[in-house]
């Protein structure tokens, strides 16, 4: 049986680029908040993991109202992993936010995008009955057509998937916004999957592995093929933030600003009032539960004075996500003022901050990084290619070595190989270089054209 079906427009979930960071799956904690060696993808780090593992057990006590962390290190030494790792202890769907000091600096409307990022790092919980189609991902293949922009990128046009239960069987021809959730989730055959039969959006709810086999695959079981009819009625848990419901509510409300081609930025504080009032109401209905997220400024000393005050004041608040700020300079001045504070934050402020260091990795911590981002990169590394790359990362930085793993594997590729080999690596250092060596390539020639 094929159905085909239109989808209606679903609140677009604007997913936060960590891409760098995908790695990362929570703090790596035992149950006494000592931190593993390696774990959830995290290494070494010790100190700072189990500071932030204290951290998370005051969120979940409450106890981190009106206070905020500043984690100091030098770059690349992990302080954004951490707060990813913070947010993801918190549960898997803790909205996390990452913004720069310099970013903000630099926009025409500091306010509006500070109060925007704030409600993209509050989560809103939702708990529905909905009718979903259900089952384990029996085949799934996409018809794909070339990026509107980009003809480097192929998206998915539509996707044909055939879903299955112990009971039955449906095969669904799923429109563009489907198929790309399907894309972005990474689903293959073996998974558990749910698709919502009007909003389109898509759940993954696990992976089939039962021994017994389901229409031919042998399935080691982890979750419970389900069973009945693959289009039912079944409770629904998913997470928005307050920001999604903003635009949402904007582009419903304002289709004449949408006309004038304001797009759903359009948010106003009028709209915003109203989704909070709105999503009080359903905590009070036991619809939903607030999520609050973790919002994370780098280069924290590049902030004025008077975002210092609208970060301080949005701690105070009743709803406020977790703020945790990053530096890597010592003393500095406060931007907008002559004073000169330590990493250029306000007294006031660094009295509300929790601070936690990190310090730089040893050989065997870059190796141990490298070959996990590696793994989640499908890069092919050989023993010696990784000592190697993890030699770079101690002599140059380990953000550079990160950066050489896509680079090596291409150039193995066009050497031949299916396995990145030392040589690789170190053609790609000759090609490339480091931001160090590359500054300073062209600072020996100002001289010259000055
Ligand atoms: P910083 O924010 O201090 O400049 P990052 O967090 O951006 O450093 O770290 C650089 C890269 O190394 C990122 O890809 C990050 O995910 C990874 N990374 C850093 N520290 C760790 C760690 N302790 N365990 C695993 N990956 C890490």
């Amino acid at each position: 049986m094929v159905e085909i079906r239109e989808v209606k427009e679903l609140p677009k979930r604007e997913e936060v680029r960590v891409g760098f960071h995908t790695h990362i799956k929570g703090l790596g904690l035992d149950e006494k908040g000592k931190a593993k060696k390696v774990a959830d993808g995290l290494v070494g780090q010790e100190e700072a993991r189990e500071a932030l593992g204290v951290v998370a057990q005051m969120v979940k006590e409450g106890k981190m109202a009106g206070k905020g962390v500043l984690i100091v290190g030098p770059p690349g030494t992990g302080k954004t992993a951490l707060a990813v790792g913070l947010a993801k202890e918190l549960g898997e769907d803790t909205p996390f936010v990452a913004m720069g000091g310099s970013e903000i600096m630099g926009s025409q409307r500091k306010g509006e995008l500070l109060m925007q990022a704030m409600r993209r790092s509050i989560g809103v919980r939702v708990k529905e009955k909905r009718t979903v189609y259900e089952g384990v991902v029996r085949d799934i293949k996409y018809r794909v057509s070339r990026h509107p922009f980009n003809p480097y990128i192929k998206v998915p046009r539509e996707a044909v998937i055939t879903l299955e239960t112990t009971d039955d069987r449906v095969t669904l021809t799923v429109d563009e916004d489907i198929a790309v959730q399907l894309r972005q989730l990474g689903v293959r055959k073996g998974d558990i999957i749910a698709i919502d039969a009007e909003t389109g959006r898509v759940y993954k709810l696990g992976r089939a592995r039962e021994e017994s086999d389901v229409g031919g695959i042998k399935l080691v079981r982890e979750v419970k093929v389900p069973e009945g009819p693959v289009k039912k009625e079944k409770e629904i848990v998913y997470t928005l933030t307050l920001h999604d419901l903003d635009t949402y509510f904007a582009a419903q409300q304002a289709p004449i600003s949408l006309l004038a081609g304001l797009g759903p930025e359009s948010v106003t504080d009028e709209v915003r009032k109203q989704v909070d009032k709105m999503v009080s109401e359903w905590v009070k209905q036991g619809r939903a539960e607030l999520v609050p997220g973790v919002l994370f400024i780098d280069d924290a000393h590049l902030l004025d004075l008077e975002t210092f005050s609208f970060l301080s004041r949005a701690m105070e608040k009743e709803l406020a996500p977790i703020i945790v700020l990053a530096t890597n300079r010592g003393k500095a001045k406060i931007r907008g003022t002559d004073e000169e504070a330590p990493h250029g934050i306000p007294l006031d402020m660094l009295d509300r901050l929790l601070i936690i260091r990190t310090r730089p990795y040893t050989r065997s911590e870059i190796e141990e990084i490298l070959k996990i981002r590696a793994e989640e990169e499908g890069v092919k590394l050989s023993k010696e290619a990784l000592e190697k790359l993890a030699e770079m990362g101690e002599a140059r930085s380990l953000r550079y070595a990160i950066n050489l793993l896509q680079p090596a594997y291409t150039i193995a590729k066009m050497n031949g190989r299916d396995v990145v080999a030392p040589e690789d690596v170190e053609e790609a250092t000759r090609k490339f270089v480091d931001v160090r060596e590359s500054v300073k390539y062209v600072e020996q020639f100002k001289d010259k054209f000055l």
